[in-house]
């Protein structure tokens, strides 16, 4: 079995070295990333991909789908010859001298792995054409998960004749397609005629929602000449207040601390000749369930139209998702992710959103008020998800 360790910026470039030195038929068995030091450890250096793939045994890895050989040609071939002892690999530079008992053992377990792979690759999902193969790196580096990658990439060849399955442009519209038709999004928040629109943000601590509040209340204001108040329901929170009420001051708006559910009754009866309501609310740990149902309590009596979840776009898949799931008791009803602009990948977009099947409602892209907020369009965000460029403006 001759098993080597190839490292590369990224998973494409690194698939693209195993699959040009191993040949088509390489398994990888193991992928890691590896941040080097420099100046004596002192600074992290480059980040890298490392790939170890074996041209030999068909070892089923958790990166099944990498596996470059078709199933046909996995078919046609002839049974593989009984296993070599132990070669030595690319990174090693002895072969360990072992006991011959150890050795018999070794090819024992060798044998059976062998063996269990030959069993089970009739269960293996049909290995990907160069052209998918390509694509599917890609979705790796954009840091989607390896199934998602898989899920989407086998969703493109069901969707486009086989002619047309290496054709990067037309691969990667097609997948755009795909995912764009799932990101929903519920429109900018819309006013009433009559009464305040009631719309609140919530989500854990640091995630951006004060800023949100003011990029929103200052364009509400300033651009689409709306008469805003702000609620604040941070209690505990004093600086959050602060940092409110100085927005507040800058955009020149009415501002009501609650700290109470009657309180916010009151709040809102001040407010009820205003065209839009925003309510700031203190970060909730999305694991303090006492605290979440204390804020579900403020937020019924506030009869919000709206609860957009904020959720930092630089999070991971489980966290986002996690967060979502604790928040639902609360009745949210949109998906807000902040932090784009900090985000290296994201995967954990699509995730979050088919877990929640939540709409989204705002993406911000920056630190500056009010300018990097935009409506959430699911077009731009699909390419981002993917990593792919924005699209040109016209
Ligand atoms: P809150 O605790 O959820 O209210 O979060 P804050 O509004 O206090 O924001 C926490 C930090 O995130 C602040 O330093 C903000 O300037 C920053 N922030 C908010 N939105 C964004 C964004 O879209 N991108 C970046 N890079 N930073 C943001």
């Amino acid at each position: 079995m001759d098993v080597r360790t190839y490292r590369a910026q990224t998973m494409h470039d690194a698939l693209l070295l195993v699959r040009r030195e191993l040949g088509p038929d390489a398994a990888v068995l193991h992928t890691r990333e590896v941040q080097r030091s420099r100046l004596f450890g002192l600074l992290p250096g480059p980040r890298h991909i490392e790939v170890t793939a074996s041209a030999g045994v068909n070892v089923p890895s958790r990166l099944a789908p990498n596996r470059f050989s078709r199933s046909a040609d996995l078919e046609d071939a002839p049974a593989p010859p009984p296993p070599p002892p132990l070669a030595p690999t690319a990174d090693r530079t002895e072969t360990p001298v072992l006991p011959t008992e150890m050795q018999a053992q070794i090819s024992d377990l060798q044998k059976m792995v062998e063996e269990l792979c030959r069993s089970s690759h009739h269960g293996v999902q049909p290995d990907l054409p160069e052209g998918l193969f390509h694509l599917f790196t890609e979705l790796l580096d954009a840091e989607l998960s390896e199934d998602l990658a898989r899920e989407l990439v086998e969703r493109v060849r069901d969707a486009l004749p086989e002619a047309h399955i290496n054709d990067p442009a037309l691969m990667k519209s097609c997948l755009a397609g795909i995912v764009e038709s799932e990101l929903r999004v519920s429109g900018p928040i819309a006013t009433v005629a009559g009464r305040p629109r009631v719309a609140a943000l919530v989500g854990p601590t640091g995630v951006g929602k004060t800023t949100t509040i003011a990029k929103l209340a200052a364009n509400f204001r300033l651009r689409e000449r709306r008469r805003v108040g702000l609620i604040t329901v941070d209690t505990y929170r004093i600086a959050a207040v602060e940092q409110l009420r100085t927005y507040a001051d800058i955009i020149d708006l009415p501002m009501q601390v609650v700290s109470s559910p009657t309180g916010m009754r009151e709040a809102l009866g001040r407010f009820c000749d205003l065209d839009v309501v925003l309510i700031d609310t203190a970060g909730r740990s999305p694991k303090d369930e006492v605290k979440i149902r204390e804020l579900k309590t403020f937020l019924a009596e506030a009869g919000a139209d709206e609860i957009h979840l904020v959720l930092s776009a630089a999070a991971g898949e489980r966290a986002l998702i996690e967060t979502a799931q604790r928040f639902a008791t609360i009745g949210t009803t949109a998906l807000l992710l902040t932090k784009l602009d900090e985000a290296t990948g994201l995967g954990g977009v699509l995730p979050v959103v088919r877990s929640s099947g939540l709409p989204l409602s705002y993406l911000t892209n920056g630190q500056n008020v009010p300018d990097d907020i935009d409506a959430a369009d699911p077009r731009r965000l699909a390419r981002l998800v993917l990593g792919m460029s924005p699209e040109p403006t016209n």
